[in-house]
């Protein structure tokens, strides 16, 4: 028996919009009293009018084409009927025959997967459930309600939990990159929804398929990933046991539950057309022209795939060392901030190299354990090449310069100085160390008898060189100058 996975995801991104979606409200809903940015427009009252808001097109339509899609030059909004407590209209306004873009795609670990659609469409209310004096109750805030959301629907061609994870990985980016949203999944302002089942070939030459479920309120990046391994088990379990293979009907809807660690059955799952999706009426067609769409390409930056390219080529980084400085817009401005200040091109890779040891090495560890954000770290260009010039001439070893840059985060100081200050430059002098070189061997005729008999023996006596010296001799004059005194 042969299994293949098979999922779909649907991501939903809020934009970080002014307004709302279709009125002049605040998109702001984290930290704000309940009910207070509400209209008669995104609370639906009879007789108000949706006005879309042109910004949250052009950014859907930009991450559509960072996205590889191709946008439509004419679309238009629809409503999506359904009944649910926090959506006061009884419909959703949304894209279905013609959305912004379409056909776009995504390479994930070498494999292509193809974006049928992304859409524009708003967000619904949020409902909060809650016991007061025994009684149970839910409050619903209506401050979301109206939030321009964009739905991105892959094709079905993610194989497996760790692909899925890493294709939101790779979205969150793009999407950060654009400055469009903080797609943050944990705040729920990027959410994700995998469809699910698995192509299973018998050993007597058949091939079925699982029905299909649709898992969500999954909040976290990696509780996606559990999500999927659960279900995918889950489902060829139940098909060893039951038999049961996909038919029209049983598409179902599963919950998330993220304490247990398991998906449960929350309902079947309704096809397209119970929606009764129609034009909206009160908005007419959206079109653009190809000039502005041409503007929309124009303002799109520099992405992280086409930055990784770039690092590799021109700076000569290795691929992780690119693929992680460029997955953080944030780490890759201040990286090439530094980069951009050093003017000696025929050491530019070796200054690159040296700048990214330190800012995926010191930074980041400073960083993690003081939970700063790398915003809030002042970015000093001319102290990075001090150090390089510094460490080029052998007055700083690598563990020294690690050390006083990361000083330098804290108190803002040159790293050179601070390592001067400290007493911390290298001695090259071969006198000097030769002098101490002296001490060591009187000091440590065993060591010497040693080496006679066996020359791998010498890191003993270079280290307690180094000892002698506080760690400041240059370990490699040390070594040499050992040798030649040995001899
Ligand atoms: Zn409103």
């Amino acid at each position: 028996m042969k299994v293949t996975p098979i999922i779909g995801l649907e991501v939903h991104v809020e934009l970080r919009t002014q307004s709302k979606m279709f009125c002049s409200c605040s998109a702001t809903h984290f930290h704000v009293e309940a009910n207070t940015n509400t209209c008669p427009v995104c609370l639906g009252l009879p007789g108000a009018l949706p006005v879309p808001n042109s910004t949250a097109c052009e950014w859907c339509i930009k991450l559509g084409i960072a996205l590889g899609c191709t946008p439509n030059l004419t679309s238009f909004f629809e409503r999506k009927n359904y009944f649910y407590p926090d959506l006061a209209k009884g419909y959703q306004l949304t894209q279905f025959e013609k959305p912004f873009v379409v056909n776009g795609k995504l390479v994930i670990d070498g494999q292509e997967i193809r974006i049928n659609r992304a859409h524009m469409e708003e967000d619904t209310g949020k409902s909060i459930h809650l016991t007061t004096s025994g009684q149970d109750l839910t409050l619903i805030d209506y401050n979301r309600c109206g939030v321009p959301l964009v739905e991105i629907v892959s094709e079905p061609d993610i194989t497996s939990a760790q692909m899925a994870k890493n294709y939101l990985l790779k979205i969150q980016q793009i999407i950060r990159y654009l400055g469009i949203s903080d797609a943050d999944i944990e705040k729920g302002s990027m959410r994700c929804e995998p469809t699910i089942n698995l192509k299973i070939e018998t050993d007597d030459g058949q091939t079925v398929y699982t029905p299909l479920a649709e898992i969500k309120n999954v909040a976290s990046l990696t509780g996606v990933q559990i999500a999927i391994d659960f279900e995918l088990n889950r489902q060829l379990e139940e098909f060893k046991q039951t038999g049961e293979t996909k038919s029209k009907t049983n598409k179902t809807t599963r919950g998330w539950d993220a304490d247990k660690n398991q998906t449960f059955l929350q309902r079947e799952k309704e096809g397209s057309s119970d929606y009764r999706y129609f034009p909206e009426p009160d908005i007419p067609y959206i079109n653009f022209t190809q000039a502005e769409i041409d503007a929309i390409k124009a303002s799109i930056p520099e992405l992280p795939d086409q930055k990784v390219a770039r690092y590799k080529s021109e700076l000569n980084l290795n691929d992780y060392d690119a693929q992680t400085i460029a997955a953080d817009i944030n780490f890759a401005k201040h990286y090439e901030l530094i980069i951009n200040a050093y003017t000696d091109q025929t050491k530019i890779k070796d200054f690159a190299k040296f700048t990214a040891n330190l800012i995926l090495g010191a930074l980041k560890t400073y960083l993690n354990e003081t939970q700063k954000d790398i915003v809030l770290i002042p970015c000093n260009p001319v102290f990075y090449i001090n150090l390089f010039n510094a460490v080029s001439g052998s007055e700083i070893s690598a563990t020294v310069a690690k050390q006083v840059i990361t000083e330098s985060y804290q108190t803002d100081v040159d790293p050179v100085e601070i390592a001067k200050s400290k007493g911390l430059i290298q001695v090259s002098d071969s006198g000097e160390i030769e002098k101490i070189a002296t001490e060591v061997i009187t000091n440590n005729p065993k060591a010497v008898e040693d080496y006679k008999k066996n020359p791998m023996s010498i890191g003993f006596l270079i280290g307690q060189l180094m000892k002698a010296s506080r760690g400041s001799a240059n370990p490699v004059i040390a070594k040499n100058i050992l040798e030649k005194l040995l001899k």
